[in-house]
């Protein structure tokens, strides 16, 4: 089976791991910060907050920025659900932003559009509290665009990064450009730690209320046990800090055989009509995962595609979730086709081909000439 995703792990990794367990020190110790500050250099920020997962990351981040039931979050239609839950968790409510067909990504002329509409009124004005953008599949959002129109009204930006570790523009990384970033560990993602997330921030007032919100609300800073807010248990161990580091310090590696294995795609489908990842000028992406479009005639054939595709060995999935149109958002808010365009066509004939540092020139061949045979019928 040419797998979709296998793990960067080495031998030696279970050595780390292993002189952990020896310790017999387990949970948010001297190896979850280590693991924070080689991440805040990685990033380019003056903090980096270790969490469960990156689930827990987004969540933190709207409860540190006091996101309250009756907000609204303007945020991106194409992501995993997370993204959207962690807002609803909060009891607000998401605005949903359609993409630009290139970055996949928010379109910054809708949100200035919704901003617009939601600030000129008295009553929505009030509940904006924060934007969630997502730099889909480790290829930068239009950081520059969408800073600009959140900056008009004062908007605070989080960036939902999970896929983006590495990638960046103008020369700043993802997780660098909003008030917090959002990192995730999941083994699906560049680095992995099992579960693991993590935050990236340079502002120390909200560094100080991560670190409370992620441990009971215990204040990080004070020299006695004193709890200062309701928090939660979203603590990394130090096991998951010990295999972060571990991969983090070949991070450099990692990254340039993926955009090796990425280029090489490139160069297969080029002139065919599956048309590869667009590369927009100026940023760097990490192909978190390799998505490719189908042309018109395959894209409602998806699903047999994928199904005829494992039978040959070969492991696909579809690109990531069009959020208003699964039934939780879609029965809620009564969203229908045609109310979010970009979205409903880039959903409908994403494709993700397998990417991992197993994979050989051969194996990358047999993938897209398969790719072709099907997308031929
Ligand atoms: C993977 C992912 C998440 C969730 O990360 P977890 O660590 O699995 O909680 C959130 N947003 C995006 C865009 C993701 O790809």
């Amino acid at each position: 089976m040419i797998r979709l995703h296998v793990p960067p792990l080495e031998p030696a990794d279970a050595h780390e791991v292993n002189s952990v367990l020896d310790s017999g020190f387990l949970v948010q110790g001297a190896r979850v910060a280590e693991f924070e500050q080689a991440f805040a250099k990685q990033v380019g920020v003056a903090h980096a907050v270790a969490v469960t997962n990156c689930t827990a990351a987004l969540h933190l981040a709207l409860l540190a920025l006091d996101v309250r039931p009756g907000d609204l979050v303007p945020v991106t239609t194409y992501s995993w659900l997370a993204t959207a839950n962690v807002i609803e968790l909060c009891g607000a409510q998401p605005v949903f932003i359609d993409i630009t067909a290139d970055t996949q990504s928010m379109d910054p002329a809708r949100l200035a559009e919704t901003l617009k509409r939601l600030m000129a009124n008295d009553e929505t004005r009030r509940r904006v509290r924060a934007v969630l953008p997502v730099h889909a599949f480790g290829q930068m959002a239009d950081m520059p665009a969408l800073l600009e129109i959140t900056g008009r009204y004062g908007l605070p930006v989080v960036e939902d990064a999970a896929c983006a570790m590495g990638a960046g523009m103008a020369g700043k990384s993802a997780g660098a450009w909003g008030v917090m970033g959002c990192f995730s560990f999941h083994p699906r993602k560049a680095i992995t730690t099992g579960e693991g997330g993590m935050l990236s921030t340079d502002d120390p007032v909200l560094v100080r209320r991560l670190r409370a919100l992620r441990n009971h609300g215990l204040d990080p800073d004070s020299a006695t046990l004193d709890f200062v807010l309701p928090g939660m248990n979203c603590r990394m161990t130090e096991f998951q800090a010990a295999l972060g580091l571990a991969q983090l310090r070949r991070f450099d590696a990692i990254l340039a055989q993926r955009r090796a294995l990425a280029a090489r795609y490139d160069a297969m489908l080029h002139e065919t009509p599956v048309r590869p990842p667009v590369h927009v000028n100026g940023r760097t992406p990490v192909y978190q995962s390799y998505v490719v479009q189908l042309p018109n005639h395959a894209a409602p054939r998806r699903a047999e595609i994928i199904a005829s595709l494992k039978s040959h060995g070969i492991e696909t999935t579809i690109g990531t979730w069009h959020m208003p149109m699964t039934t939780y958002y879609r029965t809620r808010y009564g969203y229908r086709p045609g109310d979010f365009p970009v979205t409903d066509q880039v959903f409908q004939s994403s494709l993700t081909l397998p990417l991992h540092h197993r994979l050989s020139e051969a194996d990358q061949r047999e993938v897209v000439s398969r790719l072709l045979q099907e997308c031929e019928r």
